[in-house]
């Protein structure tokens, strides 16, 4: 029912059909056959005699004729015993037989018996058909490729897509990713433009965001937009089970793409394929390692120049080989965020152009309900409304087909951390009391947005400082405030609510070491005097991540630097909470606005900590710094 629903990896059309299970039967009926065969063609003819029975037969005269093979006897008795003449017996060393058949009259002869045939029912056979058998088992696991002797084969396979029908019209509630995208779009378009004057296009785009808002959505888009040809594939696909297949897929894929620039290249799930590399005892990773050697030798090696963007999306950006981020690489990283409360409505707008619905229904109310959905959810919430409309008969969808769609879909979600009111209530004094104490504090970074849209990260909301400027240094009271700002968090729960919670966790990391490193590194205290006791980091930077040693000194000394840590701490917690307790006021009404609005830009922040009770208009475009981010 969503108008715009793709299914993910849409592009992979001509794939060679596996085996089919046909083949199996094949083998299994051949199988059958050469049994009953066997039976038939190698079965002694007649009736089955012991050696010393046969004898006797011969002494009474019975027997009219022999054939004496290898290891077996045919025979014919002059007077067939129960309408059977025939028999059959094996030969045993018996140097005196051929005497006796003189004596007894018996017509003898040779037989020829036939070699071949149970020589190629006895074993050539069954070779083949276990060649068969083992070729059709290799070949299952070849997977699509059409078996594993067929690397070539992959060359043949399509991956690109001609005509991508999505554009930003369907991508909502992710404003400033689109905006990031639009300029890849440019690129796109006329890179001409940009290469005429020496400078070069992006190659790579990392598309980071929790599940379901949108990334492969917007990686489309982006090809829509531009009208360029859309290159896709997911990273797992990459990952198959004989070393070399990925690397030569990769390989295949950019020289498909190279000969389609301008284009995009749709990596899609890249934490599959670009893992962080490790040494491993075993050796285990080789074909994923292999794989992402060739994406990095690819990124390196196609002319910067051509036109082609490398795109790709993952929401587990923390376990990717830092190589992949490099320079050259993906080296622009946008956000893909979960929407707020109007991103959400303008995602369900969206979703519900092909839905009849009641012209009552408030979608901005639906979506004042669904705080922490992603736009997935948002599309599935539409779907399932509709459903449940249906299913009572019902012309248009209605709100209660809305509000039962959502119970429903918010018990799913329950696993996946939709925050409730009371939780939400914590997280919104915490990241408040963030904001304030970064606003009132001298000389800090001015507040560029709070938020409380979980993000599926881990953090539950944030605060986001800009800076503006660059800073290299940072002075004893930059970083007794930053302390301050970092507790700001939990001062503010323990101040509003009166009680903490543990979300002030990453705070807690984050206040710990810059204060301990102001210790024990960078000479700041005065009762240890200025000299560096940090001994371990200096092999930090071969980066071998040996766990760090205590630096080389007493324990008196150990006290002591704990002493000064938790004092140090302790000031600037102080300080943090007479920030906010001067200003409960402020905080309640911050508070309120982010329970409302759920995100907040910083010029709103300042206009309610001067009293004005408008916020200003929205305002202009951010610069470029990288945002220091604070959950
Ligand atoms: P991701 O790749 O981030 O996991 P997808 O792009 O696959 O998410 O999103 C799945 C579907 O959810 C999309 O096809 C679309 O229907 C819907 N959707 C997700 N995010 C958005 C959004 N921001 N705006 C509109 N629809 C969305
Ligand atoms: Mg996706
Ligand atoms: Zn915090």
């Amino acid at each position: 029912m969503p108008s715009s629903s793709v299914p993910p990896g849409g592009s992979q059309k001509g794939r060679p059909s596996a085996t089919k299970p046909a083949a199996l039967w094949w083998v299994l009926g051949a199988l059958m056959l050469l049994a009953i065969g066997q039976a038939y063609f190698l079965a002694p003819a007649g009736k089955q005699i012991s050696y010393s029975e046969f004898k006797g037969l011969v002494r009474g005269g019975q027997v009219a004729e022999v054939a004496v093979g290898d290891t077996i006897i045919h025979g014919t008795l002059k007077k067939p015993e129960e309408g059977v003449a025939g028999f059959t017996t094996t030969r045993i060393e018996d140097p005196k037989l051929v005497e006796e058949l003189d004596e007894a009259g018996v017509k003898y002869s040779g037989e020829l018996v036939s070699r071949w045939l149970p020589e190629v029912l006895g074993w050539v056979v069954p070779l083949l058909l276990l060649v068969a058998l083992w070729s059709f088992f290799f070949k299952r696991m070849g997977g699509a490729e059409g078996g594993v002797m067929s690397f070539a084969r992959s060359k043949a396979k399509i991956y690109a897509e001609d005509d991508v029908k999505t554009t930003f019209q369907d991508v909502a509630g992710v404003d400033e990713a689109a905006q990031e995208l639009r300029e890849i779009v440019e690129f796109l378009k006329t890179p001409k433009k940009f290469t005429n004057l020496g400078g070069h296009i992006p190659k790579g785009v990392l598309l980071v965001g929790p599940p379901g808002t949108g990334k492969t959505l917007l990686a489309r888009a982006v090809a829509g937009e531009a009208k360029v040809p859309f290159f896709s594939l997911s990273g797992s696909e990459f990952v198959e089970m004989f070393v070399g297949v990925g690397a030569a897929r990769v390989r295949d894929l950019f020289a498909q793409a190279e000969a389609k620039a301008p284009c995009i290249v749709f990596i899609d799930e890249l934490d599959a394929l670009g893992k962080a590399r490790q040494q491993s005892a075993f050796g285990g990773h080789e074909e994923r390692e292999q794989t992402l050697n060739q994406l990095l030798a690819e990124m390196d090696g196609f002319d910067a120049r051509k036109a082609i963007i490398i795109m790709a999306a993952t929401n587990r950006p923390e376990v990717l080989d830092p190589a992949l981020m490099r320079p050259g690489r993906f080296d622009r990283q946008v956000l893909v965020d979960k929407p707020d409360v109007k991103g959400r409505e303008e995602v369900l707008k969206i979703h519900v152009r092909n839905v009849k619905l009641d012209p009552a229904i408030d979608l901005r109310k639906v979506a004042a309900r669904t705080a922490g959905f992603a736009g997935a959810d948002l599309a599935n919430l539409v779907n399932e409304a509709a459903l449940l409309a249906a299913r009572r008969d019902a012309q248009v969808v209605q709100m209660r087909d809305f509000d039962e769609a959502i119970d429903r879909l918010i018990a799913g979600l329950e696993k996946k951390r939709v925050m409730s009111t009371k939780e939400r209530e914590i997280v919104a004094y915490h990241e408040s009391g963030h904001a304030i104490v970064a606003s009132v504090l001298p000389n800090m970074d001015p507040v560029h947005k709070i938020s409380i849209v979980a993000r599926g990260f881990g953090a539950l909301g944030y605060t986001m400082q800009l800076p503006l400027e660059d800073k290299y240094l940072m002075q004893k009271g930059d970083l007794l405030a930053q302390l301050a700002i970092l507790l700001g968090g939990r001062a503010a729960e323990e101040i509003a609510i009166g009680e903490i919670s543990t979300g002030a966790q990453n705070d807690l990391q984050r206040v710990t070491d810059i204060a301990r490193s102001m210790v024990t590194e960078w000479g700041m205290s005065e009762r240890l005097g200025t000299i560096n006791f940090d001994t371990s980091r200096r092999g930090r930077f071969l980066d071998l991540g040996i766990p760090s040693e205590r630096g080389l000194y007493s324990e008196d000394t150990a006290r002591m630097i704990d002493d000064e840590v938790k004092q140090i701490i302790n000031s600037a917690l102080n300080e943090a909470r007479r920030v906010l307790r001067d200003r409960r006021d402020i905080l309640e009404r911050v508070t309120r606005r982010l329970l409302e609005k759920e995100v907040m830009e910083g010029d709103e922040l300042r206009a309610i900590m001067l009293g004005t009770p408008d916020p200003p208009p929205e305002p202009a475009p951010e610069p470029a710094p990288e945002p220091l981010r604070l959950t």
